[in-house]
């Protein structure tokens, strides 16, 4: 792990280049939260972050995840699961994260509800797209995205408020663009289509997110600007 002055420096420029390029672009930085990935790095790490005073923290697998709510359970953070979520999972997720990013599955969208229903918990889930059709991630189709996030979006434990991508990658950053660009206009279709308010964009990482700022992003997941390079995904 980076040093602890080496973490809070990035994080700190990083939140300004986020403010520049809202005010350049005429958005609300206020509106554009950035999502500290913490996935491989340690709860020390995490704490750190914390301590500078960052709230929003992103994991992509379930039990890396618990172990680190646990052993931080004395501070507040927002825990965000980014990760491909599997249906036998579920169960482990409900009252732990405050939004899931990578919803993708109908089936595990009934799990999850099934599992919240008696506790009471409405779970807040952004629903990932695979736009390039990549095979090894995660994500529904452009085609089949209607008709599964109307049958999500039934289910009274869940409430979908947006949509989330993660594009191929590029060594060009303006290259993801199009991508970020079409994410945000299936949000609008679908919005107009199922009445509802989905205010949430999840899209731009540590190569391309000022990209995904202009393109409208409201949640940025950063990992590697942040924390220095995994030794592991
Ligand atoms: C690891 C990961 C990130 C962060 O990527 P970096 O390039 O390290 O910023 C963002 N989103 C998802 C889904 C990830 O798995």
């Amino acid at each position: 792990m980076d040093k602890a002055r080496d973490i809070i420096t990035r994080w700190q420029e990083i939140q300004s280049e986020i403010e520049k390029t809202a005010v350049r672009c005429n958005r609300n930085p206020e509106h554009i939260t950035l999502v500290a990935v913490s996935k491989t790095h340690p709860a020390q790490a995490v704490r750190i972050l914390s301590q500078a005073g960052h709230l929003d923290f992103g994991e992509n697998y379930v039990q890396e995840a618990i172990d680190k709510q646990e052993e931080l359970s004395d501070i507040p953070i927002r825990w965000h699961f980014i990760g491909r979520l599997q249906s036998n999972k579920a169960k482990y997720i409900p009252g732990r994260f405050d939004l899931i990013h990578s919803l993708d599955r109908l089936k595990t969208a009934q799990a999850l509800d099934q599992r919240c229903a008696p506790l009471g918990v409405v779970q807040k889930v952004l629903i990932q797209v695979n736009l390039a059709g990549e095979e090894q991630k995660g994500g529904l189709s452009v085609s089949e995205l209607s008709a599964v996030a109307r049958e999500i979006n039934a289910l009274p434990h869940i409430d979908v408020q947006g949509l989330m991508c993660m594009p191929p990658f590029f060594d060009d950053p303006t290259r993801a663009r199009p991508f970020f660009r079409r994410l945000a206009q299936e949000r609008d279709r679908l919005q107009d289509e199922l009445g509802i308010e989905l205010r949430h964009l999840s899209m731009g990482m540590s190569g391309d997110y000022l990209a995904a700022i202009e393109e409208g992003a409201t949640l940025l997941r950063i990992g590697t600007s942040i924390f220095g390079h995994r030794d592991y995904d």
